[in-house]
């Protein structure tokens, strides 16, 4: 029986490790891949040049990336969707920093496409990059490139305050009515573009609130990022 439970015991950490030593070649293999992300749960990963591309099913207000993005409205004042649950968990201190952004850089409001940084307040990340995606319009409204436009320039900001990590929600698919089969194309390949030429991030989460939307990215994914 004793020896039953050490020999049970003594395989699951042979195991474990095995998968452990197998995770570096995810994204390189498909069937590897798909192996170690249903070991693993909800988490897929794909290297491109140094850093990784993570892909999470998830709250983003529960991420320790040195940053979180908000998909905001141009008010900067909060709403509904991530951005209420940010502003929510992430305190007052957010939003007073978002009404000084408004009174003195951007007194009509951010831009689509543009970005701007806060204190993460309460959150576990340390900033908050706010920025306006597109509103679905049927696609002939310049959608794609705003939205490409929105994921360059936080990931700018990130670069030009020196940090390492970030996390971005799937901006424009709530309210704002942008097809998730559409918009996470965007995502993908502006993250992997802008990972490609510049070597300061060592990580870039995508997270996704709901499973099917997991499932979605997940999907265009191990088209567009594994070689
Ligand atoms: P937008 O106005 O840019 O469409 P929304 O907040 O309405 O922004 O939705 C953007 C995406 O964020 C949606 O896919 C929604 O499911 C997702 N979302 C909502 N709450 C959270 C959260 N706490 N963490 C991660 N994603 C979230």
């Amino acid at each position: 029986m004793v020896y039953c439970l050490c020999l049970a015991v003594v395989s699951s950490i042979l195991a474990y490790s095995f998968i452990d030593k197998l995770k570096p070649l995810k994204g390189k293999f498909t069937s590897i891949e798909k192996w170690c992300e249903d070991m693993s749960g909800n988490i897929c990963e794909y290297q491109i040049g140094k850093a990784k591309i993570c892909i999470v099913q998830g709250d983003i207000t529960e991420m320790d990336t040195d940053a979180i993005v908000n998909a905001a409205n141009p008010s900067l004042m909060g709403g509904g969707g991530v951005d209420g649950a940010i502003h929510r968990k992430g305190g007052p201190k957010i939003l007073e920093e978002c009404k000084r952004i408004r009174a003195t850089e951007y007194p009509n409001g951010l831009p689509t496409g543009k970005a701007v940084i806060t204190t993460g307040g309460n959150l576990k990340a340390k900033y908050v990059i706010h920025t306006v995606g597109p509103v679905w319009r049927g696609g002939n409204q310049g959608e794609p490139e705003l939205l490409a436009e929105a994921y360059r320039n936080s990931l700018k900001l990130a670069v030009s305050k020196g940090l390492k990590t970030i996390a971005f929600p799937s901006i424009s698919t709530g309210a704002y009515g942008y097809p998730i089969e559409k918009a996470c194309r965007v995502a993908l390949t502006t993250v992997k573009e802008f990972l490609e030429k510049e070597d300061k991030l060592e990580k870039v989460v995508l997270v996704l609130f709901s499973q099917r939307d997991f499932e979605i990215y997940k999907e265009a994914a191990r088209e567009l990022l594994a070689n």
